[in-house]
């Protein structure tokens, strides 16, 4: 593997472990099930933070989707006025989706901008989708999904494309599929694309962004810089609110006036995240919370439920996983928790030394006080170890 921003192969690297699923979601019972190792690694020469791994998926998404997220909208009328100030005759432009995360922005824009000819195509689909296909005579192929991408947008009869890419650059594992997709950008074709703002995330002093299907964690100076490598004008801004992450936005066009110089940022200079550290210190603090006779209960199934039961816990912790969504009952986590999974409602943690809360802040202080008025008296924490309440 290479660096993503400078194709360096020197890393500061930590296991995330070995043989986990390829998608940190939930599966029918009996699928089948490989198992990939993860390392999380920081570039030596840059400090660009990825997670690199040994499944071969070009684009690691959601297996299942029946759970989907509300993405976050404050920020959509300001790619508007972007896309306004860019004089495009917006009576003939065509409006293409990369998976369903952009429906709701594409909503937006058709209705905001009076564009009619609007493509609500899921192309990212699942992530076994995007394994390398081989043709009967061995050559290398496209995953389809990317294709039929390119074919739809081709097709289009209008004179000017509007590509959406919502949380793409942080999913892309392949340098090819991050290439096709620039590469889509034209004189006439134009591109919005939003990802996690990790620069952000990474001085907010948690961990929780970890994520098996992220891959790269782009801080802003370093996509800025792959974005130049490719000759493309852009203009980005950072977006937050109390409900959503930090989420950098963008719009890559060549009628935009010109690209701000870099920020002039050397991204070998930019100081490094020193994720491994902190990897590395966030397992302590919980296995020095943890010893053989305690129980935890992990609230909150999501990733981040999951990903604290498969990066940070030590294998030895007894732990059960709970969730209420209506989605995954029945479901089999893509964790094996020694306790089991079981629904948070009604379920008794009165011999439960620990509660994890892994949701959002704004759900834990609704769990808290009836965890708290049901009796239980132990510890409730975040993902990061420290104490709720
Ligand atoms: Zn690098």
């Amino acid at each position: 593997m290479r660096c993503f921003v400078c194709q360096s192969d020197e890393f500061h690297q930590i296991s995330l472990n070995q043989n986990l699923l390829d998608a940190s979601d939930f599966c029918e019972v009996g699928a089948t099930i490989i198992g990939y190792s993860y390392v999380l690694t920081t570039c030596k020469k840059c400090g660009h933070s990825a997670i690199q791994t040994d499944n071969p998926c070009l684009l690691p998404t959601r297996k299942y989707d029946f759970v989907k997220y509300g993405e976050p909208i404050e920020h959509y009328p300001k790619v508007s006025l972007i896309l306004r100030a860019l004089n495009l005759d917006l009576d003939n432009i065509s409006i293409h989706t990369f998976s369903y995360k952009d429906f709701q922005l594409a909503n937006f824009l058709a209705k905001d901008l009076a564009i009619s000819d609007v493509n609500l195509n899921d192309h990212a689909g699942c992530s076994d989708d995007w394994l390398p296909v081989n043709s009967s005579d061995g050559i290398k192929q496209d995953p389809l999904p990317l294709e039929r991408l390119i074919n739809e947008i081709n097709k289009s009869d209008k004179s000017h494309q509007l590509i959406l890419i919502t949380r793409f650059f942080d999913h892309v594992a392949n340098h090819d599929l991050l290439q096709k997709i620039l590469r889509l950008n034209s004189p006439t074709r134009h591109i919005v694309f939003d990802l996690n703002d990790y620069e952000r995330l990474f001085e907010l002093g948690t961990l929780e962004f970890l994520w098996n299907e992220r891959r790269n964690l782009f801080r802003r100076s370093h996509l800025e810089s792959i974005l130049q490598k490719y000759n493309l004008k852009y203009l980005m801004f950072s977006y937050e609110s109390h409900e959503v992450s930090p989420t950098l936005t963008g719009v890559i066009s060549e009628r935009l006036k010109q690209s701000p110089n870099s920020s002039a940022v050397d991204v070998t200079k930019l100081s490094a995240p020193h994720l491994v550290e902190k990897l590395i210190a966030l397992r302590q603090r919980w296995q020095d919370k943890l010893t053989m006779s305690h129980k935890l209960g992990i609230i909150g199934a999501s990733h981040k439920g999951v990903s604290l039961a498969q990066f940070v816990l030590d294998s030895q912790v007894k732990y059960s996983l709970h969730d209420d969504k209506e989605a995954l009952k029945g479901k089999t986590p893509p964790v094996a928790p020694p306790l089991g999974f079981h629904s948070v409602s009604g379920f008794d943690f009165s011999e439960y030394t620990h509660i994890a809360i892994t949701t959002t802040l704004v759900i834990a202080a609704k769990k808290i006080p009836k965890l708290r008025a049901s009796g239980y008296t132990g510890e409730i924490l975040d993902f990061d170890g420290r104490k709720l309440d």
